[in-house]
This record gives C-alpha cells, sequence and structure tokens, in this order.
C-alpha cells in the first residue's frame, strides 16, 4: 500500500545500531520511523551473556539488553514497523522504501541491517538444519542437554557458543581449520578451562551424518587429508557473519562481500542516506560500536534535515 505523507527520518533495522539512531533522532525531535524487521532485535536477540556492554557490571543477556533499547526508543515517541524491507528506491527525492506490505517515503534514511550468520553450504549441513545443526547455541542448547555436539569455527563467536554449550552438554568438542584459534585471548582461556570441551584442530567439517536427525560427522585433517567419523549428537556452525545487504545492490555501493562502502564510517554517497552497524564494519562488529555509529548516524541526519530546512511534521503511524 502506498502513503502519501513522507517521513522525515526512516530508519531500517533495529540492533544496536538502528535503536541508537531511533533514540537520538527521537530526542531531536525527528519523529522517527523504525522498520525493525521480521526479527526484531538483531544478533543480539540470539545472544546470552554479554558482559563487555558498559553499564552493566554484571553482565546482561542479549535480549534484554535490546528489550531495554527498544523502551528507550519508544519513550521519545519512536514508531516501529515489524516488518522486513524488500527493496529501497534511492535514486530520486524522497527516497522510497518498500516494505512488505506498504511503500514509505522519506526524506532522510539510517540504514542498520546488520549481519546474519554464514553457512559452510554442505547439502548435508543444509538438509540437516532445524535437525541437529544450528547456527545459535542459545536458541537451540536447550535440545542438546547431556549429549555430544561438536562446534565449528574459531572465532569470538565460537568460543561464546562453546562457553554456553558445555554448561548443558556432555561434550563440546570444537572443530577449526588452522591450528591457532582467532578468538580473543580471555575466551580461549574460558573455554579451555571447561573439563568437557576438547579441540580437534587442523580439521575441515566434510559431512554431517543422519537421515532424520544427526547421528555424526566426517571431519578432514587439513594436513593429513585423513578423514575421520565422531558420533555426536549436534553440530554448531559459528564461522562468521554476512552483511543483509542484499535488497542495496545497485542502490549503494558494496564491496565483494557485501558490505556497504561508506565514506567516513556512517556517510554514503548519497546525501541523506547514512548506514550504522555491521552492515558497513567487517572489522570491530561490537553492539557498542554499532550503537556508537547509530548515534553519529542520527546527528548527521539532524543536521543534513537542518539544512534542507524542512517545513513538514514526520506524520503518524502509517498505513
Ligand atoms: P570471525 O572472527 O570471522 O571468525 C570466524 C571463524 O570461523 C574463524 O575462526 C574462521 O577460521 C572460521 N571459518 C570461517 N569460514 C570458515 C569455513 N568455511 N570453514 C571453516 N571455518 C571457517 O567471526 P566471529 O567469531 O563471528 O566474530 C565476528 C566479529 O564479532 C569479530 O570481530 C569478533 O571479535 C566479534 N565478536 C565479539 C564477541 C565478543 O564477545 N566480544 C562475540 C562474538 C563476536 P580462521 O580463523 O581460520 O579464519
Amino acid at each position: 500500500m502506498a502513503n502519501k505523507k513522507i517521513e522525515k527520518l526512516i530508519i531500517i533495522g533495529s540492533g544496536p545500531a538502528g535503536l541508537t539512531a531511533a533514540i537520538y533522532a527521537a530526542r531531536g525531535n525527528l519523529n522517527p520511523l523504525v522498520i525493525a524487521g521480521r526479527e526484531a532485535g538483531g544478533q543480539l536477540m540470539w545472544t546470552t551473556d554479554v558482559d563487555d556492554y558498559p553499564g552493566f557490571e554484571n553482565g546482561v543477556l542479549g535480549p534484554d539488553l535490546m528489550a531495554k533499547m527498544r523502551k528507550q526508543a519508544e519513550r521519545f515517541d519512536t514508531r516501529f514497523i515489524n516488518e522486513d524491507v524488500i527493496s529501497v528506491d534511492l535514486k530520486k527525492k524522497p527516497f522510497v522504501v518498500q516494505s512488505e506490505s506498504r511503500q514509505l517515503t522519506t526524506e532522510s534514511l539510517i540504514i542498520a541491517t546488520g549481519a546474519s550468520a554464514m553457512w559452510l553450504g554442505l547439502e548435508s549441513e543444509q538438509r540437516l538444519r532445524g535437525r541437529g545443526v544450528s547456527a545459535c547455541a542459545v536458541c537451540d542448547g536447550f535440545f542438546f542437554k547431556d549429549k555430544k555436539v561438536i562446534v565449528v569455527g574459531g572465532g569470538d563467536t565460537a568460543m561464546r557458543e562453546v562457553n554456553y554449550l558445555s554448561r548443558m552438554c556432555k561434550q563440546v568438542s570444537v572443530v577449526h581449520r588452522r591450528d591457532k584459534l582467532r578468538a580473543q585471548p580471555a575466551l580461549q582461556e574460558l573455554v579451555k578451562s571447561k573439563k568437557n570441551v576438547d579441540f580437534i584442530l587442523n580439521s575441515q567439517l566434510e559431512e554431517v551424518l543422519g537421515q532424520e536427525k544427526v547421528t555424526g560427522v566426517k571431519i578432514k585433517n587439513t594436513q593429513t587429508g585423513k578423514i575421520s567419523q565422531l558420533e555426536v549428537d549436534g553440530v554448531f556452525i559459528a564461522i562468521g557473519h554476512k552483511p543483509n545487504t542484499g535488497f542495496l545492490k545497485g542502490e549503494l555501493e558494496l564491496d565483494e562481500k557485501g558490505y556497504v562502502l561508506v565514506e567516513d564510517e556512517v556517510y554514503t554517497k548519497i546525501p541523506g542516506v547514512y548506514v550504522a552497524g555491521d552492515l558497513a564494519d567487517h572489522r570491530y562488529r561490537q553492539a557498542v560500536t554499532a550503537a556508537g555509529a547509530g548515534c553519529k548516524a542520527a546527528l548527521n541526519v539532524e543536521e543534513y534535515l537542518q539544512k534542507l530546512e524542512l517545513p513538514s511534521e514526520g506524520n503518524g503511524i502509517l498505513q
């Protein structure tokens, strides 16, 4: 459905970047409209303990942190639509945003759609997704109480998953393709101190075994080429993320991996269009850096709109 009213600011995405942008923009009287996505809240919705977000001396659960941010944005009259954005047209002004059920127009845009978990791309991995193969320990770990699982990957995400799963699983084996982990030292130490965690290094997952559910895995040693079989009940893939920017192809410049190319952290080449968070940041990818980028994007929008000297107010909830 098309809507004739022109928004001052639409924010696409509701992770730390999008919600921080909303808080700043709402306090700046821009009456922002957030298209939150069907799975609102972003990656922190799939995270347990967040120990490195400032202000929470005892840590905070990812979903709780996002709920607090959303309530804070709502307190200042941010409006939300829980739909995905299908496409944008940034070639003309006002910019056009097409969500699942409505077409919206806006004077300015902050895109903060983040990134999603990557898969290895094995046929058996995809066939057994939801039947023992997962990319989210917080979502699915419960099903593997007292069972044996593997976690593929050697980064921070993998070690977080290992830590979480080690609290409920009988055994957690880390399968990593090199002999060194990439994760930060503190996380490495934490998981190495667990009695029920072991490491299968220089190894690549070749195949997930099982028909109706996972019964085991085939693992190849990357040095010797030897293939071995391991009986496990669950497989957690934690090999990184890819930016959610498919809908921006042809509208904004993307690099070969799909990250938005920015002029200076939040600036795109199109005046009035800003990005914030993991869709443009393959380096830091932290909740706090995403939140910082959201703040910067909102402050830039304020300045941009002031220069335009918009006569109109942002409009109410759309149909
Ligand atoms: P990452 O740092 O890119 O690590 C991905 C891991 O998966 C690497 O160990 C990589 O191996 C491995 N991998 C990638 N592709 C693979 C493939 N096809 N087959 C087998 N293994 C593969 O990703 P991440 O762990 O998701 O972290 C992303 C960013 O978020 C990082 O900056 C990280 O610091 C941050 N983060 C922070 C926290 C925190 O608690 N502070 C938590 C989560 C994420 P190689 O090592 O051989 O490349």
